[in-house]
């Protein structure tokens, strides 16, 4: 499939950009497969509302910052909006408005009536006392309000936020609405109406697939994690568990390698004391790049976007990539990677145990009810491995790459349910 994205100059190509090329570029070509007519390819490349807002933070020594926050929703068609709340200094409109998009297929393709949504705020939190940071959370969730509610948009943590924070969002909203609304977030702390297994649930769901495309036995296969976060440090914890030897696992502060093995537990026990995987001394430093190109089984990217580029897929020696992080993998790379005869579980399959679990914590709010650990374990495994089913039975059938046919089902129940419900007015 030839599919054109626009030329851009270097100045304009930011990361955040890059990945809205990225996911409209995935999209150009599902769009072609099911035969969409401009109409519809262009209502479903741009979001349905995009909101940009200013907030103002004390710090503690009094001074006021203003940094940007951003509430994409990409397509509220099949249902109210998800996703997540990021925290990261480079994050843009462009970046919130791909995940929000990449939202959108994900809840399509796993069966859940989802639409799509994200938001953002340009600040590193590592910067920010926790004072500082209840602040600013705070003040973007009111800056937000008049787009998120139970039944409109519902966040949830992603990159640099957690349960903590999504506490704050559920108490400013609840606050403004005069009583509790547990149901205005997901990933909260059980205490609040959290879901159980909702903390583990994206790299359950990593673990689910991952065996699923291995296809053998795990016992003794290698792997290596980018990313040792909320997403990695689990995925590599249920990789070992199942019988993997998790090799390699690096964070933003450095990567760390074990010929015979990390002792994964020991290592996130180091990382909660230290900050960071640098400096454990049961391993050898390794550098950012050197973790990607390691000769593995499996890679597991479960930290940002744009890391497996045409500058360093051919140098990639797994044989399959499992991705953990949202787009990961440029659509340059994903060519040199299937020509190399590598396969990609994509980010909107692999990585949807999250939103799936979202979705189980959202029903029991509504439902003022709670489900076991193993029950919502089993709803899990159920989506999960009948969607990978779905995905890898359709790209066998029309010669697809695993992220074609998951674009196609995802693109196309939503192109579908516009067509059914039509156009107002
Ligand atoms: P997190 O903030 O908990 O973890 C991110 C990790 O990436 C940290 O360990 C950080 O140090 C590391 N990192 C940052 N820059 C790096 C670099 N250059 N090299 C190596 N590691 C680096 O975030 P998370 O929630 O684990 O999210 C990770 C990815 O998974 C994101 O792409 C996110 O959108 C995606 N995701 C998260 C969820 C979820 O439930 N949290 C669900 C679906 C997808």
């Amino acid at each position: 499939m030839t599919v054109m994205v626009p030329s851009r100059t270097p100045a304009q190509i930011t990361p955040g950009r890059q990945a809205l090329d990225s996911a409209l570029h995935q999209l150009a070509q599902a769009a072609e497969h099911l035969g969409l007519d401009e109409g519809m390819h262009a209502m479903l490349a741009t979001p349905r509302r995009s909101l940009t807002v200013s907030v103002p933070v004390r710090r503690e020594d009094g001074r006021m910052d203003v940094v940007q926050g951003y509430r994409v929703q990409h397509n509220i068609t099949r249902g109210p909006a998800k996703g997540g709340i990021r925290f990261h200094p480079a994050t843009d409109i462009h970046e919130v408005t791909a995940l929000a998009m990449w939202m959108t297929w994900k809840c399509a393709l796993v069966g859940i009536p989802y639409g799509g949504a994200k938001g953002g705020v340009a600040v590193d939190p590592a910067t920010l006392t926790t004072r500082e940071l209840e602040r600013l959370t705070r003040r973007y969730v009111n800056e937000i309000l008049p787009l998120i509610g139970p039944e409109k948009d519902i966040p949830a943590p992603d990159v640099g936020t957690d349960e903590q924070t999504m506490a704050w969002i559920m108490d400013t909203y609840s606050v403004n609405a005069g009583y509790s609304v547990p149901g205005v977030v997901t990933g909260k702390p059980t205490t609040l109406g959290g879901s159980l297994g909702r903390a583990g649930a994206t790299s359950r769901g990593v673990q689910i697939v991952a065996l699923a495309a291995l296809g053998r036995s795990p016992e003794g296969t290698t792997v290596a994690v980018q990313g040792f976060g909320k997403v990695g440090s689990l995925a590599a914890q249920f990789l070992a568990d199942a019988g993997c030897k998790v090799v390699a696992v690096s964070d933003a502060t450095g990567a760390v390698y074990r010929a015979a093995g990390l002792d994964v537990a020991g290592l996130r026990a180091w990382t909660a004391e230290s900050g960071g995987v640098r400096g454990y001394r049961h391993a050898d430093a390794l550098s950012h790049e050197e973790l990607l190109e390691l000769d593995v089984d499996v890679l597991v990217p479960a930290a940002l976007e744009g890391v497996i580029t045409a500058g360093n897929a051919a140098r990639i020696r797994a044989r399959l990539i499992v991705e953990g992080a949202n787009g990961p993998t440029t659509p340059e790379a994903d060519e040199i990677l299937a020509a190399q005869g590598a396969t990609v579980v994509p980010d909107i399959l692999a990585n949807a145990g999250g939103v799936i679990v979202s979705y189980l914590e959202w029903v029991q709010n509504t439902q003022a009810y709670s489900w076991s650990a193993g029950e919502v374990e089993l709803k899990l495994r159920d989506l999960m491995e009948s969607a990978y089913g779905e995905v890898r039975t359709l790209a066998a059938e029309r010669g697809l790459t695993l992220r074609q046919a998951a674009h196609v089902i995802g693109v196309g129940r939503v192109a579908e349910a516009h067509r059914m419900r039509g156009l107002y007015p």
